[in-house]
C-alpha cells in the first residue's frame, strides 16, 4: 500500500495554501491514535466510529486532523456539513447571531428568528397550500415529533415504517428504524403499534393491501407511513421509479399521512431540493435535520397549517429546539444551497457516477452496483469486509468516506464539491478498490494494526 508524505512543515500553512489531500505523518499520526486513546478511555462505548480521522479544523472541502494532516471530505460529518467546512457565509451569520442572542427558548417566548426561520422552510417544502413548521435539534426529534403529531391528528393507532428504513435512536425512531437487528437489541419492549413494510419495488406496494390491511390491522387505523424518498443509513437504497407515487397514491386512497424522511436526502443533496422531487410526489409531512444549517443543531418538521393547528397548546415543545444560532446558519445555508449548490450537486454528482461506474466496470466482481442521485451516492462492494477495506484504503489515502448498509461505502461530500475535487476522489476510490480486491488480507491487517475498527466495523447515521 502506498501512502504519500509530505514535508511536516507543510502542515503549518494554511489549509486553503495547502493541497488536498495532503498527508505529513503516517496514518493516524501519533497525536491522532493518543486523541483516539483518550476518547476511547471517556466516551460511550456505544458510538460506531468508522475509522481513526481525529478533526481539528475544516475549510471547504478539505479536513485537518490533529496531526496536521489534510483530508478530502466525501462523507461530511454524515452528510451534514452541505455548505462545506466553514463558509464564510454560514460563518459570518453564526457570529453575528451569537453576538446578539444566543438562547431564549421558543418553546415559551416568541423568538423572531424562529419564526423567520419556519417561515424559510415551509417556503422551500415540496408541498402547497398554507404550511406551518415545528423545529428542534436534530434528525430523530423531528420523527418523534411526526409520529406524535399523526396519532394526535387523525386518532389513529399504527405507523408503518420500511426494512431498511434508518430514523435515529430514541424509543420512537428506534422503533420505526429496521436497518440492522442490533438497534433494538435488548432495548424492548419498543413502541407499540409500529409496522414494517419492503422497501423499494413497486410490486412491493401490494404487501399493504395483501398483508397489512387483510392480516394485521384495517387501513384506516393507520396514521402515518414514513419514508426515506432514498434510503440512507440502510445501503443508499434508491427506490423503482412509481414506488412512492404508489404509495402516494395508497395514503390517498386510506386517509394515511405519508411523512417524508428528508434527513439525509434534503437540502439539495440530491440535485434537487427534496429527493421526494425526482418522482414528483408531495408527502404530507416533511422531515429535515442534518444539512439544513451546515452543521447547527436544527431539525425541521413541516406539515400542512391544519394538520399542526389540530394539536393544542403544550402538546409538544422543546427547550432548545430552533436555537437562534442554528435558525441564523439555517437561513445562510438555504440562501447558499438556493444559489447553486443545487445546481452544482447535480453536475458533479453526474460527474462522480460516472467515474465510480467506470472503476465497477473495471472491477465488476469487488464493486457490485453504484447508484443514487447528486451528491448521494452509494457504491456497493461485494462483501462487508470489502466494504470496510474500501473505507480503510480511502482513509490511508487521505479521502474521507463512509460505509453504510450491509456492504456499501457512500460518498456524501458538502455539496460545494468542485469539479477536480470529485476527479481527486474518483482518483482515490479507484486506487483503493484495486488494493483492496488485490490485497485485501493486507488492507485489514493494516487497519486491524492501527486499531482502527470495532469489532463489527458498522457505521450509524
Ligand atoms: N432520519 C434519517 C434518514 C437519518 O439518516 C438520520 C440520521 O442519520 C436520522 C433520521 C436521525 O437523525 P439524528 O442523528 O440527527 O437524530
Amino acid at each position: 500500500m502506498t501512502q504519500t508524505i509530505s514535508s511536516p512543515d507543510r502542515a503549518s500553512l494554511p489549509i486553503s495554501e495547502r493541497p488536498v489531500p495532503d498527508l505529513v505523518t503516517e496514518i493516524p499520526g501519533p497525536k491522532a491514535r493518543a486523541a483516539v486513546a483518550f476518547d476511547e478511555t471517556w466516551t460511550s462505548p456505544s458510538l460506531p466510529r468508522a475509522y481513526p480521522i481525529v478533526p481539528v479544523r475544516g475549510q471547504g472541502m478539505a479536513i485537518e486532523d490533529a496531526d496536521g494532516n489534510l483530508f478530502l471530505d466525501f462523507a461530511a460529518g454524515i452528510a451534514v456539513n452541505s455548505t462545506g467546512h466553514s463558509h464564510p457565509r454560514v460563518i459570518g451569520a453564526i457570529k453575528e447571531q451569537a453576538s446578539e442572542l444566543v438562547h431564549y427558548s421558543a418553546s415559551d417566548f416568541y423568538v423572531p428568528i424562529y419564526a423567520e426561520t419556519a417561515k424559510a422552510i415551509a417556503d422551500i417544502a415540496p408541498m402547497s397550500g398554507k404550511l406551518r413548521t415545528y423545529l428542534g435539534n436534530s434528525g430523530t426529534e423531528m420523527v418523534e415529533a411526526a409520529m406524535k403529531l399523526a396519532r394526535h391528528a387523525t386518532g389513529r393507532p399504527y405507523i408503518v415504517g420500511f426494512l431498511g428504513g434508518f430514523h435515529g435512536r430514541t424509543y420512537g425512531s428506534v422503533t420505526l428504524t429496521a436497518s440492522k437487528a442490533k438497534y433494538h437489541a435488548r432495548f424492548n419492549p419498543l413502541l407499540p403499534g409500529i409496522y414494517h413494510a419492503p422497501f423499494g419495488k413497486v410490486s412491493d406496494l401490494k404487501w399493504f393491501d395483501d398483508v397489512l390491511f387483510n392480516n394485521l390491522v384495517p387501513a384506516d387505523e393507520v396514521a402515518a407511513i414514513v419514508v426515506e424518498p432514498i434510503q440512507g443509513e440502510g445501503g443508499y437504497i434508491v427506490p423503482e421509479d412509481g414506488f412512492l407515487e404508489g404509495l402516494r397514491e395508497l395514503c390517498t386512497r386510506h386517509g394515511i399521512l405519508l411523512v417524508a424522511d428528508e434527513i439525509q436526502s434534503g437540502v439539495g443533496r440530491t440535485g434537487k431540493m427534496w429527493a421526494i422531487e425526482h418522482w414528483g410526489v408531495e408527502p404530507d409531512i416533511l422531515l429535515v435535520a442534518k444539512g439544513i444549517a451546515s452543521g447547527m443543531p436544527l431539525g425541521a418538521m413541516v406539515a400542512p397549517a391544519k394538520l399542526l393547528e389540530s394539536w393544542g397548546v403544550g402538546a409538544h415543545g422543546s427547550t432548545y429546539g430552533g436555537n437562534p444560532v442554528a435558525c441564523a446558519a439555517a437561513l445562510a445555508t438555504i440562501e447558499l444551497v438556493q444559489n447553486g449548490l443545487i445546481d452544482n450537486a447535480a453536475a458533479r454528482g453526474d460527474q462522480a457516477m460516472a467515474g465510480l461506474r467506470e472503476i465497477h466496470e473495471r472491477f465488476p466482481e469487488t464493486v457490485l452496483d453504484v447508484r443514487g442521485k447528486g451528491l448521494m451516492i452509494g457504491v456497493e462492494l461485494a462483501s462487508p469486509q470489502l466494504a470496510e477495506d474500501v473505507q480503510w484504503a480511502c482513509f490511508q489515502r487521505g479521502l474521507l468516506v463512509l460505509e453504510c448498509g450491509k456492504q456499501t461505502v457512500r460518498l456524501c461530500p458538502p455539496l460545494v464539491a468542485s469539479a477536480s475535487d470529485v476527479e481527486t476522489a474518483v482518483r482515490i476510490f479507484g486506487e483503493a478498490v484495486a488494493d483492496a480486491a488485490a490485497h485485501p488480507t493486507e488492507v485489514a491487517r493494516t487497519a486491524a494494526a492501527a486499531g482502527a475498527l470495532h469489532p463489527d466495523g458498522e457505521v450509524d447515521g
